[in-house]
């Protein structure tokens, strides 16, 4: 139907220009007939006026040109007033008319096209569309249909264009009935704008923006009325937190000569050295190794149960935390610059942050700027009795299984995230009997569900008995025995268990250091702008404690804008940017990710078309018995560009790299396929990748004549 109507308004306009009517809309051919128009006018003037009104809109609605003629004609027939008015209301009525007609025709197929990446354009009209529009209007150099179509493509509401249009419009209006009134004495339109005149409209245009800004501005500096600011400052930047976004962002600062201060309450690295993927990946390396020697026959060799003692396990776990931490260390930091010092830190005001040092002392440090990194910490869901169920999170288990002999027996993972399945599968390869328990009807609920169901069927062969769609409601103790009671299509089910690790998420640490007394506002995180910066302009988040991401990468990329925007801001400032994010998750298979998969872009309504390459395939993969999983490249129809990648399958995370450069710079499938790829290795799935690709856009006709050629060149 859309593409009907389209077809129709095409045909008219070009009917308008075949039949050269757009000629009668000339100063020329409005000169001549002026005098019959006001032979009509003085027999019925209210049809002239209803017609010229009739007419006006419909000029406007189709975009033909001559709207400034008729404007003219206005003035000329019916004076400055009544003119005035006509034209007002038909221009703008013609005007929402085209919006409207655009926003019907054409917004879906520029939505599926663009899909998210419109969301910044139009968060941006939602905010400050109003005043664009205005000023687009005041000046009328601007093409006139050419704001009515692309605003019809923003998400602007039809009313608000229809008053910021008429009110925008009106000074111009003025200008041009006024000129028509005095129709004989003009020559060319070009004339009736002096370069003065268009300059006032541009003045006058931008009025409403600056005025804007500098509202902005008093804006941001009520918010500091009520502190006091000191003269001089101790620091230029204080960061809170040695996680990877704090030790990223005071490294920056140093490395640019800043005087900084990064305090850490707990362990310096953070919660990925300590806690996280550090402990997670070696733990998965020592269960691989007990999982490949049960499977030894798998590569000739003979099967064997895997003897080992849990405690030097979790020994070596902890020697590889030991073995990264001068990385990360007080030693390091100071070395390259940093004062560090081991602390809690308060925000007092926005320059003013105190420490209570681990020695028990206080002190106080001003700075120009702070970088809050305070991180995350495991959500620990408020069930009955999990208070006394001896449960476990990240922050906890490594230490507490590090005390043990003994593998736990049966182990609970709550959450099918990946914390809990990489923790699932890990100690079920290491012969813990793991039961998962996840609300939602399949585990990885951000992957495809063909992604998850792979890890799913994976994780299940590795004795993971994964329950999904079950609902932890309570924990209950009966003598010895622990048990988890969940809910599973309106029946109670139970699980005993030894030991049960909350792997339910992470929320970001909000409270204790000063935000909600100094009125930063937060909501499930810290809430930033694009700069990085809360609500004043000098204090900025970065890491999990900003959010959207919870990676260790996504962190020390914040932390490049957060510090850099927090030390150079007043000179130029930049928004971070989260067009290209990757992550994995270490399972077996991995899944590694970037940009779209076919579950976001169904979601957000952009169109794709997706090329599959199965890993079962690969040579490489074939010859060290890992021969599965699959390369799935989302790309725009038809056009060779990258709109997301998700990888199953051995090393999918060290895979994803050549597709996440890729994207970055914009590269496409050919590219990747034009390279050489060393063979045979895993990362030639990719070329294969883009292989199946090319093959499915191959040029079918031309193929059918290169036949031909070549069949008549065998003579
Ligand atoms: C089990 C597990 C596995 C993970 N695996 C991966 C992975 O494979 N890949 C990946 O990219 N990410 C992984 N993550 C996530 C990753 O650990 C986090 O995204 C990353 O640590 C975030 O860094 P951050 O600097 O924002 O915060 P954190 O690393 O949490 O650092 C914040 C620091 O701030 C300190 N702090 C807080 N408040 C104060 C205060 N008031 N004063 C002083 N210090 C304070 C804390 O003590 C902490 O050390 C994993 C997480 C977990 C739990």
């Amino acid at each position: 139907m859309k593409k009907i109507i389209l077809l129709l308004i095409v045909a008219a306009v070009v009917a308008v220009f075949a039949f050269d009517l757009h000629s009668l809309l000339t100063l020329d051919s409005l000169k001549s007939s002026l005098g019959k128009f006001r032979e009509f006018q003085a027999e019925s003037p209210f049809m002239v006026a209803g017609v010229f009104f009739a007419a006006y809109v419909l000029v406007t609605a189709f975009s033909i040109p001559g709207a400034a003629v008729m404007t003219l004609a206005a003035g000329a027939l019916f004076g400055l007033l009544q003119g005035l008015i006509l034209v007002s209301f038909a221009s703008t009525i013609g005007a929402t008319l085209a919006f409207v007609g655009a926003r019907y025709l054409l917004r879906d197929s520029v939505q599926a096209k663009f899909g998210n990446r419109l969301k910044a354009i139009n968060e941006g009209v939602e905010k400050e569309g109003a005043f664009y529009l205005f000023t687009l209007r005041l000046v009328p150099v601007f093409p006139f249909f050419l704001i009515n179509l692309l605003m019809g493509l923003t998400s602007m509401k039809a009313f608000t264009f229809f008053w910021v249009s008429q009110l925008g419009m009106f000074a111009g209006t003025v200008v041009y009935v006024n000129a028509g009134t005095e129709l004989a004495k003009i020559d060319s339109l070009s004339g009736i704008l002096s370069p003065g005149l268009i300059l006032s409209f541009v003045l006058l245009g931008i009025f409403p923006l600056i005025a804007k800004k500098v509202t902005d501005k008093i804006k941001a500096r009520k918010v500091y009325a009520q502190w006091n600011k000191p003269a001089k400052f101790d620091r230029n930047m204080v960061v809170i937190g040695a996680g990877a976004a704090g030790l990223v962002s005071s490294y920056i600062a140093s490395a640019v000569k800043a005087k900084v201060t990064l305090i850490e309450a707990h362990k310096m690295g953070g919660d990925c050295l300590n806690f996280g993927c550090v402990p997670s990946k070696a733990l998965i390396k020592s269960a691989k190794l007990a999982h490949q020697m049960r499977h030894a026959a798998k590569y000739g060799l003979h099967a064997t149960t895997p003897g080992f003692s849990f405690k030097v396990v979790m020994a070596r776990v902890h020697s590889i935390i030991k073995a990264i931490e001068p990385h990360d260390s007080v030693e390091r930091y100071t070395g390259l610059g940093v004062d560090v010092i081991q602390g809690y830190a308060k925000i007092i005001d926005p320059w003013t942050v105190e420490v209570k040092h681990t020695s028990g002392e206080t002190s106080r440090l001003t700075t120009r700027s702070i970088v809050i990194a305070a991180g995350a910490e495991p959500v620990v869901p408020p069930l009955p009795g999990i208070e006394t169920s001896g449960y476990l999170t990240s922050d906890t288990l490594w230490d507490e299984f590090a005390k043990r002999e003994e593998l736990p027996k049966r182990l609970v993972v709550l959450g099918g995230g990946p914390i809990g399945c990489e923790l699932s599968q890990a100690f079920a390869r290491l012969g813990s009997r793991v039961t998962q328990v996840e609300l939602a009807d399949r585990i990885m609920v951000r992957e495809d569900p063909e992604i998850s169901a792979m890890a799913m069927e994976s994780m299940r062969a590795d004795g993971v008995n994964i329950l999904t769609g079950h609902k932890a409601v309570r924990f209950e103790r009966r003598g010895e025995q622990k048990i988890l009671v969940t809910e599973h299509q309106g029946s109670n089910v139970e699980i005993e268990f030894d030991d049960i690790i909350c792997a339910v998420g992470r929320k970001a640490r909000l409270k204790g250091y000063g935000l909600e007394e100094i009125g930063v506002e937060t909501n499930r995180t810290v809430i930033t702008n694009e700069y990085l910066e809360t609500l004043y302009p000098n204090i900025f988040a970065a890491g999990d404690v900003a959010g959207p991401y919870q990676f260790t990468h996504v962190a020390a990329h914040q932390a490049w804008y957060a510090s850099v925007n927090a030390l150079f801001g007043h000179l130029k400032k930049f928004k971070v940017d989260y067009s290209v994010i990757p992550w994995a998750t270490f399972t077996d298979p991995e899944v590694a990710r970037v940009g779209l998969n076919e579950q976001d872009a169904k979601e957000q309504g952009i169109a794709y078309e997706v090329t599959r390459y199965g890993i079962d395939d690969l040579d490489r993969a074939i010859a060290d018995s890992d021969a599965h999983g699959v390369v799935k490249v989302l790309t725009v129809p038809g056009k060779d560009k990258i709109l997301g990648v998700t990888i199953a399958g051995v090393h999918a995370g060290d895979l994803l790299a050549e597709f996440v450069l890729a994207m970055k710079h914009g590269l496409g499938l050919n590219k990747i396929l034009g390279t050489i790829h060393t063979y045979p290795t895993l990362a030639e799935a990719n070329k294969y990748a883009a292989g199946e690709w090319k093959r499915a856009h191959a040029p079918q006709k031309l193929l059918v004549w290169l036949g031909k050629y070549h069949a008549w060149r065998l003579g």
